[in-house]
């Protein structure tokens, strides 16, 4: 990441490293935090809680990062920080009150495929209105996930190109998190901000997904 930073011109300080644990056991979690990782990510709630739960003896701050049901929503509010992967004005709705702010990131769907969770750029200005009117969301900017089977530069330049498209109704959600273990290179060198990397840190997982 720092040599990726340099290379960008950009200072390795700006950049948040989110480990992402999914199918690890909380044990791993906690070497991480032992090592001085804050940040951790996953993309399930289920799994995101129990862990959340096992380790609430640590100072993390936890990242969801997966597709949301907005039956779920609340319940992740309890243990998350932040959520990356806001698609819908339902999910939006689900968050939108309480006590804490939560701070989040609209997921933007860079294919054509609406499996792959994010909204589809022409619905980004208006989800990201609705999030703006939600009193205890505070968005930090756009998330995505670069498409199997095409360059990742490019794609996170299109990312990197609606964030400014939004800046005129957000001026302050400048952040960006892209970058995986295979492609966080390329996102650096197009503004990543938050980047979500799981196998480069912790190996293989148990089981597939
Ligand atoms: C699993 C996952 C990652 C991490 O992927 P790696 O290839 O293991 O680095 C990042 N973002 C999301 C949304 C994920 O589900």
């Amino acid at each position: 990441m720092s040599d990726a930073a340099t290379q960008a011109g950009r200072d390795a300080s700006e950049l948040t490293l989110i480990a992402i644990t999914k199918f690890h056991p909380a044990s791993l979690v906690r070497e991480l935090a032992a090592l001085g990782v804050h940040d951790i990510g996953e993309n399930r709630h289920q799994e995101a809680q129990a862990k959340a739960t096992a380790l609430d003896d640590l100072e993390l701050d936890w990242h969801f990062v997966g597709q949301l049901q907005s039956k779920k929503a609340k319940q992740v509010r309890r243990y998350a920080s932040c959520v990356h992967s806001i698609d819908r004005e339902s999910v939006v709705d689900a968050l939108s009150n309480g006590d804490d702010v939560l701070e989040c990131f609209v997921q933007v769907n860079l294919t054509d495929d609406p499996g792959r969770g994010g909204v589809q750029p022409v619905q980004l200005e208006a989800l990201v209105e609705r999030v703006l009117e939600a009193p205890a969301l505070r968005l930090r900017g756009l998330m995505a996930v670069a498409p199997l089977g095409e360059p990742a530069r490019p794609a996170f330049e299109r990312v990197r190109e609606l964030s400014h498209r939004i800046q005129h109704l957000a001026p302050t959600a400048r952040d960006l998190s892209m970058g995986m273990s295979h492609d966080f290179t390329d996102a650096i060198l197009e503004g990543a901000t938050h980047l979500r990397i799981g196998t480069a840190i912790t190996g293989n997982r148990p089981t597939g997904d």
